[in-house]
């Protein structure tokens, strides 16, 4: 069933990107017939440009598009085909949800890919943390909408009752010494980040902000795990304890 849905991904990310390369390569073409009547030089050099340059973004993309397909099949990669996929993410992926602006489904495959490949590309690295080098981002969402404890400013006050994932994250953090915040937003997240400093940070969030967060965090590796919904977005969500605690066992010394 996961596998199945993973190949969807890639299906949906792979027909992007053909509408991505029929659009620049339609401006070559048209570029191209508009070089061939014109006939002053002036105009040619500046029809002689574009065709340049379209062909070169051509084939900037297709060695992105090529390299993110070759990561994803293989779960790793290395060197110059590392540096291309991590740029295909910055470039080819967000380009790819322009292009699905209006397919609200087609953006959340898409960023549920991306997510994906960002957590291989941060495990490529292969570099193994220590637990104080790392913090744990939480969604406010993920607290039960009926416990009145302010645990976001504090997560020292959640009494563990259970009706939520927060308590038992916290149990596990305290023994592996792991920071744990409670982010109400993109800019307190943001101000956790910069007062933490941070190695690597292992953040839980819808796939939405998972993939703008990725975007917007430069420099430090960041793991997404996305949230579930029951009860809808943004409300009572709930998290699979267990694949956070595996990236943690598996990224930690
Ligand atoms: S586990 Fe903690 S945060 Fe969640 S409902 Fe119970 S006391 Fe509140």
């Amino acid at each position: 069933m996961q596998v199945k849905y993973l190949e969807s991904n890639i299906k949906i990310f792979v027909r992007t990107s053909i509408i991505i390369f029929t659009v620049f390569t339609s401006l070559l073409i048209i570029f191209s017939v508009a070089y061939a009547y014109a006939s002053l030089k002036a105009y040619n050099i500046i029809l002689i440009a574009f065709i340049v340059l379209i062909a070169i973004c051509l084939l900037v993309l297709s060695l992105m598009c090529m390299a993110i397909i070759y990561t994803y099949r293989n779960r790793k990669a290395g060197g110059f085909l590392l540096m291309l996929t991590k740029a295909g993410m910055q470039i080819m992926l967000p380009l790819a949800l322009l292009f699905a602006k209006a397919n609200s489904q087609l953006k959340k495959h898409i960023r549920f890919f991306y997510i994906e490949l960002n957590n291989i590309v941060v495990e490529s690295d292969n570099k193994k943390y220590k637990a104080k080098e790392i913090i744990i981002l939480l969604p406010h969402c993920l607290q039960n909408s009926e416990c009145g404890l302010k645990v976001t400013s504090n997560p020292g006050l959640c009494r563990r009752c259970g009706k939520c994932k927060i308590g038992e994250l916290l149990d596990y953090t305290e023994k592996r010494n792991i920071g744990v915040f409670i982010a109400t937003g993109g800019t307190v997240a943001r101000n956790i980040i910069k007062q933490n400093k941070p190695k690597l940070i292992i953040s839980v969030a819808c796939e939405r902000d998972l993939m703008s967060g990725m975007l917007d965090v430069k420099g430090i590796p960041v793991i997404g795990v996305t949230n579930q919904q029951p009860n809808g977005p943004c409300i009572n969500t709930d998290v699979d304890f267990s694949a956070i605690r595996n990236r943690v066992e598996q990224l930690t010394y």
